[in-house]
């Protein structure tokens, strides 16, 4: 048994088995990401807790806080923009928070991104795991999870006789080709709810030429009623409702389209003003990310 896990080589799988490529830069247009390490001014500086992502002219752009400095990206379109732009357009987002004689001395790498998966993830007995797999691009972090699924899965699977090879392979297939399918529909997601339409780019990404049939038909069932996990096939959903209901909500889906009955509002607005107060508490008594993650390095995570 073989675990093809060269990355976007894909060399056991791909090269060697011969294993197609399903294209899906028709639906994903993101086919470069640039990156820069970006240090901190100070050693207290303050770290995000959280990643941030922007929306920029040609894609969008991640800013990452790490202990020790920030890693930012921008993964864009090269039919809306060069490479060169996008790295002006990123320097001038990093510039805001550390100056420009910084921004402009920092190096950088980009990287293509060609948005696909294979045909079939498992072929007789090689299995390929991470991006030998596929990849679109690095919106929701879903490559990670998706190696975590296959290897349990090949845990779990892993026949005793090699009689049973094939089938195996076959379910571990079906499954797996679901799962890039869900993937990349949350994905466009994020893009159709946008209503920017000032540049080439977001008018192409929001066209809905481009979005699959099967979203359209969610959309707009979620035009009347919030996402429900009926609405998901599988047990093991890497995207659960709840992850749809955050986007949709988030991006003013509902409000704008769902009329609710007034005390469902009021309560709501309880709801969020209760949340609201029990976050400041919590916030309150929770050290600073910078003084958690000096702890965490210092003394380790605390035993459960
Ligand atoms: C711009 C960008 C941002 C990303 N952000 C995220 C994110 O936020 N979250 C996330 O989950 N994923 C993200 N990813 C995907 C991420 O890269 C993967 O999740 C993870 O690195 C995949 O690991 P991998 O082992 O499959 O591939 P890789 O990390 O590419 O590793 C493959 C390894 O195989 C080696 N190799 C290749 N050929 C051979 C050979 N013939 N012999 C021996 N070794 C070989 C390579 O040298 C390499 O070390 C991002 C990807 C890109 C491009």
């Amino acid at each position: 048994m073989f675990v093809d896990c060269t990355g976007s080589r894909s060399v056991l799988l791909g090269k060697y088995l011969q294993v197609p490529f399903v294209d899906l830069r028709g639906e994903s247009i993101n086919d470069f990401a640039t990156a820069i390490q970006v240090p901190y001014l100070s050693d207290d500086a303050e770290i995000a807790s959280a990643t941030v992502a922007t929306a920029q002219s040609s894609g969008w752009t991640w800013d990452i806080g790490l202990s020790s400095r920030r890693g930012v990206g921008y993964v864009y379109s090269s039919s809306h923009i060069s490479c060169d732009q996008a790295e002006v357009e990123l320097r001038n987002y990093i510039a805001k928070s550390v100056g420009s004689s910084v921004a402009g001395e920092l190096s950088s790498k980009t990287i293509p991104i060609a948005a696909g998966h294979r045909e079939i993830f498992w072929k007789k007995n090689c299995v390929a795991v991470g991006m030998a797999a596929g990849f679109i691009e690095p919106l929701e972090a879903s490559a990670l999870a998706l190696v975590e699924l296959s290897a349990n899965m090949i845990r779990d699977e892993l026949p005793m006789s090699s009689a049973a090879l094939e089938i195996v392979a076959e379910r571990f297939n079906s499954i797996f080709r679901y799962r890039w399918q869900r993937i990349s529909e949350f994905l466009k997601l994020h893009y159709v709810l946008s209503e920017r339409r000032d540049t080439p780019y977001w008018r192409d990404v929001t066209d809905p030429e481009r979005v699959p049939d099967s979203l359209k038909r969610l959309l707009e069932l979620w035009k009347y009623r919030a996402p429900h996990y009926n609405d998901m096939l599988h047990v093991e959903e890497i995207f659960p409702a709840a992850s749809y209901e955050y986007v949709l909500f988030g991006m003013g889906y509902h409000q704008s389209r769902i009329g609710r009955a007034s005390d469902n509002v009021e309560a709501g607005k309880q709801l969020i003003a209760e949340t609201l107060r029990s976050s400041e508490r919590y916030i309150a008594a929770m050290p600073s990310n910078r003084d958690l993650l000096a702890r965490i390095s210092q003394f380790g995570l605390q035993k459960i």
